[in-house]
């Protein structure tokens, strides 16, 4: 039992939660580079600091997004443009995103069973906290983004890292296979990932669904696949990105619109629930609370509306195109070992020496910022985001000759 301090004596006063403390007073790594990114540019010139730390994309919105948001601007009476909208999203803009998902997808989802989000991180907090009871783990296929592991650890549970097959960077099934036991909630898969650039293949997604059943039945739960897909429309050269609620029954798409229509900064996504979902209904109601008792009242309004008015524009994906055919023939051919990226931004290399930090910080030497990969589950591997300037790719090429040469001496 706490005992109450007696009136009048001094206590000790705590004023913070210790981990958020934690969380806050830490920059991430990728945060660190873009500072000292630009501290590097006061000293030595922009011109020869090559920041490829951020996954902010460089293509500008598609000309509907400004048409659509114009339109919207001019209404004579802007009062419900600008208002609250339903908790879970504007009844229209619900319509718009389900149509979209069943025209595109055959999915048969329904507008009722959509929550609008300020983008998938959101989409992904309240899915976790929807979902999680003290004890539940979910597991995190490697690599993936650093932030899953805040995220599910911010919902009360236990992250479980499964690694990779380093030959073909698809998640090691044989690990799933054993991590998979009676207190896994849900597993997040995010294809085209972040940061290797993979694109799961159908006969990858069939198999850890089979699992993820067979798990299932076996432990008496219905594990839930979380499938985190912003970067669902940036993939190259026709390759297919299978929709997972039509491959596995349980799952929850947290999407937005960050990457696909370049709108980072307004904050815009959507949970879809899948009509196969086992007691959707109570799922779809505790996606209503987690979104409450984490204060997402409503996503924000003017963008519920052009993401709506926007649900079937596509990015255009050439700019990424050249960037990567770039970037990948021209490292790889200085020798450096390269995934191939069939999707999102990212340029997924390995390290030129065991310890991926001591590579990006020589890498930084020569103006380079690249992200080391221990975060994201990958040691020994860097991050490189091209989403950034084609210039800014080819001006660097001299730079990573020079930081690969350093090593043969
Ligand atoms: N999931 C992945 C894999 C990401 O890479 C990102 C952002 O980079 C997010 C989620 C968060 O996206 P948003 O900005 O829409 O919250």
């Amino acid at each position: 039992m706490v005992k109450s301090a007696p009136r009048g004596a001094k206590t000790e006063a705590i004023m913070f939660n210790s981990k958020m403390y934690e969380l806050g007073s830490h920059r991430s790594v990728i945060r660190d580079l873009f500072e000292f990114g630009k501290k590097r540019a006061a000293e030595v010139g922009a011109d020869k600091v090559y920041d490829f730390s951020l996954g902010n994309p460089n293509v500008p919105a598609p000309d509907g997004v400004k048409a659509a948001a114009e339109k919207l601007l001019a209404l004579p009476d802007n009062t419900v443009l600008h208002g609250y909208t339903s908790a879970q999203g504007d009844a229209d803009v619900r319509r718009a995103v389900a149509d979209s998902i069943n025209a595109r997808f055959g999915a048969g989802v329904s507008p009722d069973f959509i929550y609008m989000t300020c983008g998938a991180a959101a989409s992904l907090t309240i899915t976790l906290n929807a979902l999680s009871e003290p004890g539940d783990e979910f597991i995190l296929l490697a690599p993936f983004f650093p932030e899953y592991s805040v995220f599910v650890k911010a919902a009360g549970a236990t992250p479980v890292v499964v690694p990779f097959d380093a030959a073909t960077f698809a998640p090691d099934l044989d690990a799933l296979e054993k991590a998979l036991n009676a207190h896994t909630k849900g597993i997040i898969v995010n294809s085209p990932n972040n940061p290797s650039g993979t694109v799961y293949s159908r006969a990858t997604l069939e198999r850890i669904a089979a699992l993820l059943s067979a798990a299932s039945a076996k432990f008496g739960t219905h594990i839930v696949l979380i499938a985190d897909e912003p970067y669902r429309e940036l993939v190259y050269d026709d390759i297919e990105v299978p929709y997972l609620m039509n491959v596995y029954p349980d799952t929850v798409v947290c999407y937005s619109w960050s990457k696909s229509l370049s709108l980072p900064g307004e904050r815009i996504g959507y949970i879809a629930i899948s009509p196969r979902l086992y007691e959707k209904e109570s799922v779809y109601a505790a996606v209503c609370g987690a979104g409450r008792a984490l204060g997402y009242v409503c996503a924000p309004g003017m963008f519920q509306r052009v993401a709506a008015a926007c649900v079937n524009e596509l990015p255009d994906i050439e700019a990424y195109r050249r960037n990567r055919d770039l970037i990948y023939s021209a490292l790889t051919e200085m020798g450096y070992d390269c995934v191939h990226p069939d999707g999102a931004f990212y340029l997924f290399v390995r390290s030129l020496e065991p310890d991926a930090n001591a590579f990006s910080d020589r890498a930084k030497n020569y103006g380079l910022l690249i992200v080391p990969g221990d975060t994201f589950g990958a040691p020994g591997y860097v991050r490189i985001s091209y989403c950034v300037s084609h210039d800014m790719i080819e001006r660097s090429l001299p730079a990573f000759r020079a930081l690969i040469d350093s090593y043969k001496k």
